[in-house]
Parts: C-alpha cells; sequence; structure tokens
C-alpha cells in the first residue's frame, strides 16, 4: 500500500478554460454556490491500494453506476472552508488543519475510509494553487472550498464501502453581508430535532442536512430565517442553528455556547471565538441552555445579545426568536456590540489586516 501521506499530485490543466474576462465577469458577482473554478482536486480509496492517484484535473460531471452505494445508503461526508484574498495580492486558508481533523473525525464515525489529514490539507493547497485568480477581492468575498468523500463501490450489501471518492471543488462567493450583517429571526422547532445522543450530529454527513431541510422550510414558512433546534431527549435545551452554532451574550459580559455534547457539530468559528473572547478577558462558559431560560433571560434583560456562527455568514446577530405560540426580541433587535467586536475580529485575522496571535492563517 502506498505512503499515503507522500502522494504527489498529477496536474491535468484545463484545455479550455474560462477566459480572463469570463472570470472576471463571474467574479464582480459571483454569489454562492452556484459557479466552479476550472479545477477539481481527485483521490481514490480502495481496500486494496489504499489513498492513491491523486490529481488535479479540469471540473467536471463525474460518471455513477446505478448501484453506487452512496445513493443508496448516504456514506458521505463533506467540509467547508475558505480561501480569501490579501491585502497584498496574496491568498490565504484560515486554520485548514481543523477542517482537516473535523473530516477525518466524519469519516471515522461513517465507518469511512479516513483521509490522512496531510492528504486532505495538500488538496486544498494544490487545488487553490491551480485556480488563485478564482480568488474574489473585495471585503467579505472569498473562494468557498468544498472537499468532500463518497462510498463509490457499486454493491447494494448495506456494509461500509470498500471504495471511496474523495474531491474539492472551489466556488467563489460574494460579500455575504456588506459591513456586518442583519439580524436574523429564528424558528424554535418543536417538531424535529436534528441529532440525537449516540447519533451523527457531531459528524459532517450529508444526512444531517437532508434531515433538516424540513425543519428550515417550516422556519420560512413562518416568517423566520433560520431554523434552531433543541435537543431530541428533553425537549428543552437548545443546540445550533440548521448550518451554525449559537451564542449567548449576558448583562454581567460573559458569554456562552452550547457544549460539545455529540449532537452538534464542532464548528471551528466556534471553537475561534471561545479563544478570541477567553484572549480578550472575557468570561465564556460552554453549558446548556434551555429555550425557557433564553426567553426569561431576553425579557428580564439578563440576556443583552444572541449570534449565530461558521464558516459561510462568519457571526450573524440574532435579533428575534419565535415559536409555538411565542416571540421575543433580543436586546434591541439590532447587532449588539460584544457581537460585532468579535466579529471584526475574527473577519480582521481572516483578511490580514489584524494580528495573528494563535497562527491561525495559512499563507498560500
Ligand atoms: N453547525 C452546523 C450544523 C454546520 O453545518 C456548520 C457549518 N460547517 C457549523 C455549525 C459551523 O461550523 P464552522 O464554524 O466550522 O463552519
Amino acid at each position: 500500500m502506498e505512503d499515503a501521506t507522500i502522494l504527489d499530485f498529477e496536474f491535468e490543466a484545463h484545455t479550455n478554460p474560462r477566459t480572463g474576462d469570463d472570470r472576471a465577469a463571474i467574479l464582480a458577482n459571483p454569489g454562492f454556490g452556484k459557479v466552479f473554478t476550472d479545477h477539481m482536486a481527485v483521490i481514490r480509496y480502495s481496500a486494496d491500494k489504499g489513498w492513491h492517484d491523486a490529481r488535479i484535473q479540469p471540473y467536471a460531471p463525474l460518471q455513477i453506476d446505478p448501484a453506487c452505494a452512496v445513493l443508496h445508503y448516504a456514506q458521505e461526508i463533506f467540509e467547508g472552508l475558505k480561501a480569501y484574498r490579501l491585502p497584498d495580492g496574496g491568498a490565504a486558508l484560515f486554520r485548514p488543519e481543523e477542517n482537516a481533523r473535523r473530516f477525518r473525525e466524519s469519516a471515522e464515525r461513517m465507518a469511512m475510509a479516513p483521509l490522512p489529514e496531510e492528504l486532505f490539507l495538500a488538496s486544498i493547497r494544490e487545488l487553490v494553487k491551480a485556480d488563485r485568480d478564482w480568488i474574489p477581492e473585495g471585503e467579505g468575498a472569498s473562494l468557498y472550498l468544498r472537499p468532500f468523500m463518497f462510498a463509490s463501490e457499486t454493491f447494494l450489501g448495506v456494509k461500509p464501502a470498500s471504495e471511496y471518492l474523495y474531491l474539492v471543488i472551489a466556488s467563489p462567493a460574494g460579500a455575504y453581508f456588506k459591513g456586518g450583517a442583519p439580524s436574523v429571526t429564528l424558528w424554535v422547532s418543536d417538531h424535529y430535532t436534528r441529532a440525537a445522543p449516540g447519533g451523527t450530529g457531531a459528524a459532517k454527513c450529508g444526512g444531517n442536512y437532508a434531515a433538516s431541510l424540513v425543519a428550515q422550510a417550516e422556519a420560512i414558512r413562518q416568517g423566520c430565517d433560520q431554523v434552531v433546534f433543541l435537543d431530541a431527549v428533553e425537549n428543552r435545551y437548545v443546540e445550533e442553528l440548521g448550518g451554525m452554532n449559537v451564542f449567548f451574550v449576558f448583562d454581567d459580559g460573559s458569554i456562552s455556547t452550547p457544549p460539545l455534547s455529540g449532537t452538534i457539530l464542532p464548528g471551528i468559528t466556534r471553537e475561534s471565538l471561545i479563544t478570541l473572547a477567553r484572549g480578550a478577558g472575557v468570561e465564556v462558559r460552554e453549558e446548556r441552555y434551555s429555550i425557557d431560560q433564553w426567553r426569561d433571560d431576553a425579557k428580564s434583560g439578563r440576556l443583552r445579545e444572541a449570534f449565530a456562527c461558521g464558516t459561510a455568514a462568519v457571526v450573524t446577530p440574532i435579533g428575534a426568536v419565535r415559536g409555538n405560540g411565542f416571540e421575543f426580541q433580543i436586546g434591541n433587535g439590532g447587532p449588539g456590540m460584544l457581537t460585532e467586536r468579535l466579529r471584526e475580529q475574527l473577519v480582521g485575522i481572516q483578511r490580514g489586516v489584524a494580528p495573528d496571535p494563535h497562527g491561525w492563517l495559512e499563507r498560500l
């Protein structure tokens, strides 16, 4: 078996890439997740060969056998991270080794072959190197990177597959929100839960997102922006949103966030904000917080701010919360001071314009 950590990537250049003008037109208004760069990274796994055949090749559709295991039993995981354009024209990644680790942990939970972290990192670096002209400039813009892996074996038996395909695709993304995020209104689902103890909540597997869509659709129907899930056992404790972790800011200046109980995704933004807040002398508690307490604290004024966080929207203020038979506002409904301060500090590091005491930025 090859030593996967030292695989060399074979580079096959696109013979008909988009022109500079086409690319510039796309980068001027990229939207999110609709347009992809000229290349993709691909690595194959089979039980007998291990990880092999690492390539950067032209972006193209895949051919999949109808009996491909992922189409039936959903052995699939993914990651999401961004490449940023630096003020000097260079490019950088934010804590990519954390995505590499989480990807390996997700694979282990889904009984998939874990991709060596060095290989994950090499695939990201090689793809960004090939398509670095696709990193947009401007506040909030980035090149969104989507590593993913699925069971590619042609077999209908229910068992961990013996073949996997790992890919990275990249998509330029515009500023999510220019100059500070607007507040969102959350819908508390009292019917649907996201993850139960012992389940897959801490893994970034496609199935978790499939299961969350009906709850998100309910939130939209109720006139809200995002769903917030409660725990599956007591249906009381706040867990997270469909794609973001959540924080609470109190009148004594402390903050709290739900603990990593195994049922929520261990967000890299979440961990970074905990570190930044503690570094600034803010008390941070990782503790369970019930929806009733949230409502009482918002009403009494003990709770001053709340925000959601993740790679896509970075830090998003929560303005109001609604559920069956109740609604409450947080603070004055707008972004709070600590929320803004943490967002600016994090974005400053990611953009290479603020001190980076933890060495989180990887220059490419
Ligand atoms: N929770 C869920 C369910 C998510 O999909 C995400 C996005 N990856 C997050 C939280 C935030 O994680 P991160 O900060 O690593 O993007």
